[in-house]
């Protein structure tokens, strides 16, 4: 064979691969789903998964396990916060509380979350410790959403335990006390009776800040642990 057919075979070969069906990551690696992973659907550039599977990764920090809800993490939240106030004079305590105080303490300015859109992560994420800082938020509260998770996940009979997902969850109710809207307003009705009204929006939970968060957290709170 010339050397002029061996690369035309080359380019051949080549050309097959690049357009072709034979690509070993042209399906979404999550079992079941038959979705055509970004980069075989020229929409981006994963090999693995579709936009579906990537989408839902950056809000819950797994491809597999959602997120726990916050009427879920709630009594693992106060079994935390109990524990804090009755052990507040242990060692790790208190370093876990400096740790926050230093997050809150070099956060800079609270920027208003209107202006963070398209922000990096880590720029966002001081913002949210200067929320907290200015909303004024205690310290044990902080370290009590950390804990809670851990409770919920010791609780799970099938939980995700890479440490992504635990900085997801334990981010995703730092953001939620750091953030959003709320609005509470009266309406006198015709029969006189009066009908309240709420609103709370929150700033949406996903990406790459709430790694940033979770990872910074994790560290302040490393040898933090509460006895079962
Ligand atoms: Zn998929």
């Amino acid at each position: 064979m010339t050397g002029a057919h061996q690369r035309q075979r080359r380019l051949d070969n080549l050309r097959r691969r690049i357009a072709g069906p034979q690509d070993a990551y042209e399906r979404c690696r999550m079992y079941p789903c038959t979705n055509r992973t970004t980069a075989d659907s020229g929409s981006g550039l994963n090999r693995l998964y579709c936009r579906k599977h990537i989408e839902f990764y950056r809000r819950h920090g797994s491809y597999v396990k959602t997120s726990y809800g916050a009427g879920e993490l709630r009594p693992y939240r106060a079994q935390a916060l109990a524990w804090l106030d009755l052990n507040e004079r242990e060692m790790a305590v208190q370093a876990a509380i400096d740790g926050v105080r230093r997050l809150y303490r070099t956060a800079g300015a609270a920027v208003a979350a209107n202006r963070l859109a398209g922000r990096p992560p880590a720029e966002r994420a001081k913002a949210t410790w200067a929320q907290l800082r200015q909303r004024e938020v205690d310290p044990l509260e902080v370290l009590a959403a950390w804990l809670a998770v851990d409770l919920r996940m010791r609780d799970d009979p099938q939980p995700d335990r890479h440490e992504e997902y635990r900085w997801v969850q334990v981010a995703k109710l730092i953001h939620r006390m750091a953030g959003g809207t709320h609005k509470r307003w009266e309406t006198e009705r015709a029969d006189g009776r009066v009908q309240v009204t709420e609103l709370h929006k929150h700033p949406v939970s996903r990406g790459r800040v709430l790694r940033v968060l979770g990872e910074e957290l994790a560290a302040t709170c490393n040898g933090l642990i509460m006895a079962s």
